[in-house]
């Protein structure tokens, strides 16, 4: 178990700045996501504290050892990939023993650790079987019980889960968290996929254009994003945006008026509302009028997609309240009382009011 800090690291590709300059403070046993769109410098970020890609400048720490320089195998730490990358000709045990191996343990010492964490992950079964025998799910498992036979400081997995289908990787989501919070060691994750980001992370990373935008506890970014990139990265659907003018609690845009906003702001701003802060009522003179274009079924919710003028604003409601409301129909639309965001129309950043 180990802290790991990065300080001002930088990593150029040629003329390619793929990480420009980040500081990061990743706590003893906590399990990081370093989440944002492709192209962002997760992947980057991850493999310079793997070792498997040198800094341009900055320094890398695990522990209070400085490892900037020191080749992966002795950082001590495990790492799982997106291809599983396991060693075909090997079985399943020989698989997971082959990193205990490598630091000259004996195997008939480790067999009891080969045991223990096949249970863990419930592939006991399939110890004597060659990969190519077992499913994408098998594999991950076996990929992810390679990385945790060993008891290393620091576990870092780059996209482990994106190679599975959408239900699997739900399964071993949930499974990466259990193990993680009985290990408690030091996690750091990559994955494009806010959702998976939001679910697994202690501390959420959000990172654009190879900086970090945002930095904290995932509801406190859902609930506080810096500025409208974040807003919109964070949250599915994403956050409506609309741009008009505030004047005391009332917002006037193109798409319609509201009233209820609490601001003492009077500017052209943007301001943001959650899909599931957003109001239908079948009253088109309450709130922005609009007309129902599309009614999305998704068991206990549904998502509602309103055209109000200009604009299409995304709804989730519960189904106890999609009652009465079909396609087609006129309906007026307004804004929950205080989960009005809002930001600024010049450079995106978050306004408090
Ligand atoms: P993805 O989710 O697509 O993997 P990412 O956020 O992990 O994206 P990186 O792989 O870290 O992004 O890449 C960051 C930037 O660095 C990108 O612009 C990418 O094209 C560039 N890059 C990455 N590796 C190299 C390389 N070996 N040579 C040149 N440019 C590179």
């Amino acid at each position: 178990m180990s802290s790991v800090v990065l300080k001002q690291v930088e990593k150029a590709y040629g003329p390619v700045l793929a990480v420009r300059g980040i500081d990061l403070v990743i706590p003893d046993g906590k399990f990081v996501v370093l989440v944002g769109p492709s192209g962002c410098g997760k992947t980057t970020t991850l493999r310079m504290i793997a070792g498997l890609e040198s800094v341009t400048s900055g320094s890398i720490f695990i522990g209070d050892k400085d490892v900037t320089n020191l080749e992966p195998k002795d950082r001590d730490i495990s790492m799982v990939f997106q291809n599983y990358a396991l060693y075909p000709h090997l079985s399943v045990a020989e698989n997971i023993a082959f990193p205990l191996l490598a630091r000259g343990a004996n195997r008939t010492d480790i067999q009891p650790r080969i045991d223990e964490v096949a249970a863990a992950l419930s592939i006991s079964q399939l110890l004597n079987r060659k990969p190519k025998e077992l499913s994408g799910g098998q594999q991950q498992r076996v990929a992810i019980g390679r990385a945790i036979a060993r008891s290393p400081r620091v576990f870092l997995f780059d996209e482990p889960l994106s190679n599975l289908d959408a239900k699997l990787r739900v399964e071993m989501r949930t499974e990466l968290l259990r193990l993680q919070r009985e290990l408690s060691t030091t996690a750091i994750y990559v994955t494009h996929d806010q959702e998976e980001a939001m679910t697994l992370s202690d501390i959420m990373v959000v990172m654009r254009d190879g900086l970090i935008r945002q930095m904290g506890k995932p509801d406190d970014i859902y609930e506080n994003p810096v500025d409208t990139f974040v807003a919109e990265f964070v949250g599915s659907p994403k956050m409506n945006m609309i741009t008009g003018k505030l004047e005391g609690n009332r917002f006037a845009s193109p798409t319609g008026v509201v009233t209820n906003i609490q601001s003492s702001n009077h500017h052209n701003v943007i301001i943001g509302i959650r899909p599931e802060d957003v109001l239908i009522s079948g009253d088109v003179a309450n709130g922005m009028a609009g007309r129902i274009e599309i009614i999305e079924l998704l068991g206990p919710r549904a998502i509602v997609t309103v055209k109000c003028s200009n604009q299409r604003i995304t709804a989730v409601v519960e189904m106890a309240h999609l009652l009465g409301l079909t396609e087609g129909l006129e309906v007026g639309v307004n804004l929950r009382e205080g989960r009005v965001h809002i930001f600024s129309v010049e450079d995106g950043i978050r306004i408090t009011s």
